[in-house]
């Protein structure tokens, strides 16, 4: 019999202890750890910052799923993992003992890395559910006395496709509030160009991402390091290819929504062997850590080597596809693990990602997701709204249901030639 804990409760993390509950048999047991006991869908932020969802309609209790799947919730949230103990110390002092641990905690906001940063200083955030609701909060504020805007993700970010979903999301509801012809706005963002998401472009990402914000009237600065953000105001370098300041700009700025850089939770930070220097996970082609070998990682938490050297450095993004595929990997080869087996499954990682702009969108698919690739595609439309909200609406019904992937969205990946795996190989090949 094996003990599996999940540590964090997210997108990844939910999932994985569903996906767990499935592959295991009924004598394992499954815990999942974290910081309370309510699951919050982060792709429908956006949305909340201007009133389009309330948080009841993103969240969901997850009490009853794991009661019904048979799974443990800690909801204290962890303190510090001991990974050499095999032991996750918990926020009140008692500790779960684990034969298997996932960690799914997702990021930690550096907002502390720059000056005037964060919804604690001059600028909103959509990363999490209270700061797009006091993001919602300055919308109203800026609708009663209109501004300029400025949108945009800083240096070190690896989330650029919802910074471009924030800014024509903003824009949208703006005109609905008919103050858009009172607020410019200013795409300030670390990639070399618009449309670059940290993947080097995906299709025409660059030629559709411009188009629509000249459509829309969004002026953009790229390759731009911010200084720091005061009230009122952003102040950016932007640097020239070889690293050099090009121009300084300050931008006046009556709402400012930048996404930050990305870092390891506290809980698994600094742990020689688990964590890179910036805190995120390392694990090889099978989400295993090396030197703890019953340690596995899946999500935003997971280490991924940035695409290439840029001017102003940006991360590689870990979109929903690419974490549900690390997801069922990890899945499988856990329960290898427990049946004495060794594991061989390997996550595709390839990005698939719909970024709504609130009337249309882009739809974009990498396979794999480091160029060359075998597909590359990106397309725009009114349907990737659509898309969207059924996403939206078909995952929070997954994380209720407690069940991880139903027969027809499998038929459906299938459908559209997209595989969460790796083929598997076997031991004797
Ligand atoms: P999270 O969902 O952030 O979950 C981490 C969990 O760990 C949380 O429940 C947290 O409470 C818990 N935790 C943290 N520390 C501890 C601790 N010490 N103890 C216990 N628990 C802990 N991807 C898409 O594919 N499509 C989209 O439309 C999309 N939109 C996005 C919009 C925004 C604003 C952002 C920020 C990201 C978006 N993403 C999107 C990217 C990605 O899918 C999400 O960030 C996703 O939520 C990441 O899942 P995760 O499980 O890695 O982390």
């Amino acid at each position: 019999m094996a003990h599996v804990v999940v540590l964090g409760a997210g997108l990844g993390g939910t999932i994985m202890a569903y996906e767990l509950r499935d592959v295991l048999s009924r004598e394992d047991r499954v815990s999942v750890i974290n910081k309370g006991s309510v699951y919050s869908f982060v792709p429908s932020n956006p949305w909340v910052a201007v009133g389009w969802r309330e948080r009841e309609t993103v969240e969901v209790d997850l009490a009853p799923a794991c009661k019904r799947r048979d799974i443990a919730l800690y909801p204290q949230g962890a303190k510090r993992l001991h990974p050499a103990e095999n032991r996750v110390e918990l926020t009140d002092g008692t500790s779960v003992d684990y034969d298997y641990l996932v960690i799914a905690t997702g990021p930690e906001l550096a907002f502390d890395e720059i000056e005037g940063f964060g919804p604690e200083a001059y600028t909103q955030s959509v990363c999490h559910i209270d700061h797009a609701l006091a993001a919602k909060e300055a919308f109203d504020k800026l609708v009663a006395k209109p501004g300029p805007v400025v949108i945009g993700a800083v240096q070190g970010a690896s989330c650029f496709g919802p910074a471009y979903e924030f800014a024509f999301i903003l824009e949208k509801a703006l005109r609905d509030a008919k103050v858009r012809d009172k607020v410019p706005m200013t795409f300030v963002t670390s990639e070399p160009y618009i449309g670059h998401l940290g993947l080097d472009g995906v299709g025409d990402t660059k030629g559709l991402l411009e188009s629509a914000m000249r459509a829309k009237h969004i002026k953009w600065i790229t390759n731009a390091k911010v200084q720091k953000f005061e009230d009122g105001k952003v102040i950016a370098d932007e640097l020239n290819e070889d690293g050099s300041v090009k121009t300084t700009h300050e931008v006046p700025s009556a709402y400012t929504m930048m996404l930050p850089a990305f870092r390891g939770v506290e809980a698994v930070r600094d742990i020689e062997g688990l964590t890179n220097p910036r805190g995120f996970i390392l694990v090889d082609r099978h989400q295993q850590n090396q030197k703890f070998q019953n340690v596995f990682s899946v999500g935003v938490c997971v280490a991924i080597p940035p695409m290439g050297k840029t001017p102003v450095p940006v991360g590689v993004p870990k979109t929903g596809f690419m974490i549900e595929s690390m997801v069922t990997a990890t899945a499988t080869n856990i329960a290898r693990l427990v049946r004495g087996e060794t594991p061989n499954a390997e996550g595709t990682w390839n990005a698939v990602c719909l970024a709504d702009f609130g009337d249309g969108g882009i739809a974009f698919v990498a396979q794999p997701q480091i160029p060359p690739r075998n597909v590359n595609w990106s397309s725009q439309g009114k349907w990737v709204h659509a898309a969207k909200i059924g996403f939206e609406k078909y995952f929070l019904h997954k994380i209720k249901s407690g069940r991880a992937e139903p027969f027809y969205e499998k038929l459906a990946l299938q459908v559209l030639g997209i595989d969460k795996l790796k083929a598997v190989k076997f031991d004797s090949e």
